[in-house]
């Protein structure tokens, strides 16, 4: 009996399927069935026959709407998530202290302890808990995130690639933001500590000489990378209705991202400081204004005490925090005529190019985005800033500082600040 049916299998060859099904095209059966044999079609190796589900692609539609047809591959991305999972939210055993590292085969999300064999899950107060897609989708997002870097995978892709619906997808990506967000204040102090050492012996910067334009202020600290920081302004209100753009009671920037009064006054835009050093990771805060009590906090976060620093004009009131703070006009006149100097980018060294350069890409990525709202801007932004320091420290600097910082076998907190995948609701921004 056996026999006869494998032998009625091995019999269903080329000449049979196609002069059975001569009317429909072998994709379109592909489509109707999801595991047909596409052997005539694919993969044929003497009599033996190869089972294939359809390729889930555009050019071939089939009716199957689930994960399991995607194309990429769930092992590789399975075992990613394992080693993700691994390095930023090992489990320890609470009663042996020792990693768990047994798995369950059919049960992914599972860890077992190697000697008392207690189980635990792996995902239960990560970004990822709760995640009703397969665990594999954590590897793979992970994965396009620090690949495309410094572009940005947006919600549309990641449905579109994944074939899930978009809300799915818009979950996954929020989870990846509270992911980065979480491991944000390792990165910060990993900026820091490096600042520190690089100038915790050297002499102070030379002050800037207004005569002589080509002495460069920084000849005491040699060719070390200097950190800059500058402001940009992303979806400002200028760009899509001059009529609501709140002129007269901000100046510059900040006016951009206001509405009027009339309108409501409320943040439509984004400011963000950058702080970077050429060649250096980046850190982005958004910011509702460009006050001393916004910007202060975050300035003695990122840069340790007179190191030396440069910015444009605009924080010129930081001197008395930084005696190595120096700063670049961005408006000097030019000596003939009325226009601005071809030196207004550089002024006896002292420039912010390198941040320019970062919030050059940041808006480039950003524009894939469409639009963000402002009270969600910061989430979107450690995301970025989270990738390229990725690039810059490694996974296992960030998961070792993020250790140090919260003391052993912790694991970082969802619910912080707002972050709870429920509700994301910050105070919105809308001081004056
Ligand atoms: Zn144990």
């Amino acid at each position: 009996m056996k026999m006869g049916v494998s032998g009625q299998v091995q019999t269903f060859t080329r000449n049979q399927t196609a002069t059975q099904n001569r009317e429909i095209p072998l994709a379109a059966q592909a489509a109707l069935h999801p595991k047909i044999r596409l052997a005539s079609a694919i993969g044929k190796t003497g009599a033996r026959t190869v089972l294939r589900n359809p390729y889930r692609s555009p050019l071939i539609p089939t009716t199957v709407q689930n994960l399991s047809v995607s194309p990429h591959s769930h092992e590789y991305y399975g075992q990613l998530t394992d080693i993700i999972l691994d390095s930023f939210y090992p489990s320890t055993c609470s009663s042996c202290n020792v990693k768990m590292t047994g798995r369950v085969s059919t049960r992914s999300y599972v860890a077992k302890c190697p000697k008392c064999r207690k189980h635990v899950s792996r995902i239960s107060h990560t970004p990822f808990a709760y995640l009703k897609l397969p665990l594999w989708t954590v590897g793979w997002v992970l994965d396009q995130s620090a690949t495309k870097y410094p572009q940005v995978i947006t919600g549309a892709e990641i449905k579109r690639c994944l074939n899930i619906s978009e809300d799915a997808a818009l979950r996954l990506k929020k989870r990846v933001q509270v992911f980065a967000s979480q491991h944000k204040s390792a990165v910060e102090s990993l900026f820091y500590s490096e600042l520190k050492k690089r100038f915790h012996k050297s002499k102070d910067l030379l002050e800037p000489d207004k005569k002589d334009i080509n002495k460069r202020v920084t000849t005491p600290v040699g060719n070390r990378p200097i950190p800059q920081s500058d402001s940009v302004v992303l979806f400002s209100a200028k760009e899509r209705s001059n009529k609501g753009r709140k002129r007269f009671r901000h100046h510059g920037q900040t006016a951009s991202i206001y509405l009027t009064d009339s309108l409501g006054g409320r943040q439509v835009g984004v400011m963000v400081q950058t702080t970077t050093w050429k060649g250096g990771p980046a850190l982005y805060e958004s910011i509702p204004n460009q006050q001393t009590k916004t910007i202060l906090p975050i300035i003695q976060r990122q840069i340790p005490k007179n190191t030396p620093f440069f910015t444009d004009m605009g924080m010129d009131w930081l001197k008395p925090y930084n005696r190595n703070h120096r700063t670049v006009n961005h408006n000097l006149q030019s000596k003939r005529g009325t226009g601005k100097s071809r030196r207004r980018f550089q002024q006896n060294g002292i420039h912010t190019q390198a941040a320019e350069g970062r919030q050059g890409a940041l808006k480039t990525a950003f524009r894939a985005y469409r639009y963000i709202k402002p009270e969600h801007s910061q989430l979107y932004l450690n995301e970025y800033s989270f990738f390229g320091a990725l690039k810059y420290y490694g996974a296992e600097r960030i998961t070792s500082q993020n250790q140090s910082l919260l003391g052993q076998n912790q694991r970082p907190k969802t619910k912080q600040q707002g972050w709870g995948l429920s509700g994301m609701n910050f105070s919105t921004h809308n001081q004056y």
